[in-house]
C-alpha cells in the first residue's frame, strides 16, 4: 500500500509573525519557512506505519512555489520515499489544494492519505475534509492514534468530550492531531542524501485543477496587546471587579 502525505511550506512556528505595513498580509520576505508542524506529525505517522510493515511506499506532495522543494526534502530526509512538487506561485486555498490532491490520488492510488489537521498559516482545517468529500472516501479527523487492520483503519479522534474511536473502510483520509506522535529529527546523512534526490515536478493543470484564489483577504491585523494587570487590595474589591467590570460572575 502507498501512503500519500501532503506537506505545506509555512512560516516557521517559532518565528514571531508580523503583519505587512499596509495590512494586506503577513510579512513573508526574509522570514524562516518550515514544514507545517501537523504535516511533520503526518509524515512521522506514515513512516511508523511503513516501519511496522503496513505500507510499502510513502509519497509526499506539496503545492506551492519552487522553494517548497525544501519542505519536500525535509520529508525525504525523515524517511519519505518519493516527492512531488506541484508548482504554483498562487496563494493556495483548501479547495484548490484538495482538487489537486484528488488528481494526485487518482494518479498514485494510495490506500491512505494522511494530512495535517490544519495549516498554521491559514488555520483553515478544511483540506482533508474537502478531499474526503471530493473522493467520496471515509475520513478520520483530529487523529491521536491510527491502527491499520487489513482494509480497515481504526482512528482515535480527539473530540471535545474526550477520545472517540471510529472505524474507516480503506482507502481513507486521516488528519493528524498534535498528540498522534513525536516527529523524529532527520539525521545529517539523510539530509545530505535527500538533497540529491530527484523530485517530480508538476503543475496544477497536470492534475486537471486550478488553484486560483477564490477568497480575497480584506484585512490582516496583529492581535491586540495584553492589557496590564491591576492589584486589588481586598477579596471584596476583587469580587466587585469580577462582577461589575469583567462581568464574569
Ligand atoms: P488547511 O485546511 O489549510 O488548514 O490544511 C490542512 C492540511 O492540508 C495541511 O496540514 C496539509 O497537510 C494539507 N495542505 C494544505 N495546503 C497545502 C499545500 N499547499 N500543499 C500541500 N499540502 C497542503
Amino acid at each position: 500500500m502507498k501512503i500519500l502525505v501532503p506537506v505545506k511550506r509555512v512560516v516557521d512556528a517559532n518565528v514571531k509573525v508580523r503583519v505587512k505595513a499596509d495590512g494586506s498580509a503577513v510579512e513573508l520576505a526574509n522570514v524562516k519557512m518550515a514544514m507545517n508542524p501537523f504535516d511533520e506529525i503526518a509524515v512521522e505517522e506514515a513512516i511508523r506505519l511503513k516501519e511496522a510493515g503496513k505500507a510499502e511506499e510513502i509519497i509526499v506532495v506539496s503545492i506551492g512555489p519552487q522553494q517548497a522543494q525544501e519542505t519536500l526534502r525535509t520529508a525525504l530526509a525523515m524517511g519519505a520515499d518519493r516527492a512531488i512538487l506541484v508548482k504554483t506561485d498562487e496563494q493556495t486555498e483548501p479547495l484548490g489544494v484538495a482538487k489537486v490532491l484528488k488528481g494526485v490520488v487518482e494518479a498514485e492510488q494510495p490506500g491512505l492519505v494522511i494530512l495535517g489537521k490544519q495549516a498554521i498559516d491559514d488555520d483553515s482545517n478544511q483540506t482533508g475534509q474537502m478531499l474526503a468529500a471530493l473522493l467520496g472516501w471515509a475520513q478520520g479527523t483530529f487523529a491521536s492514534k491510527v491502527v491499520l487492520d487489513g482494509d480497515k483503519a481504526k482512528v482515535t479522534r480527539e473530540v471535545d468530550g474526550g477520545l472517540q474511536t471510529v472505524e474507516l473502510k480503506m482507502p481513507a483520509i486521516v488528519t493528524a492531531d498534535l498528540r498522534l506522535n513525536q516527529p523524529r529529527y532527520a539525521s545529517l546523512p539523510n539530509i545530505m542524501k535527500a538533497k540529491k534526490k530527484q523530485l517530480d515536478e508538476k503543475t496544477p493543470a497536470d492534475y486537471g485543477a486550478d488553484v486560483k484564489p477564490r477568497l480575497k483577504v480584506i484585512k490582516t491585523e496583529e492581535p491586540g496587546g495584553r492589557k496590564a494587570g491591576v492589584k486589588v487590595k481586598s477579596v471584596a474589591e476583587l469580587v466587585d471587579k469580577l462582577k461589575n467590570e469583567a462581568g464574569v460572575l
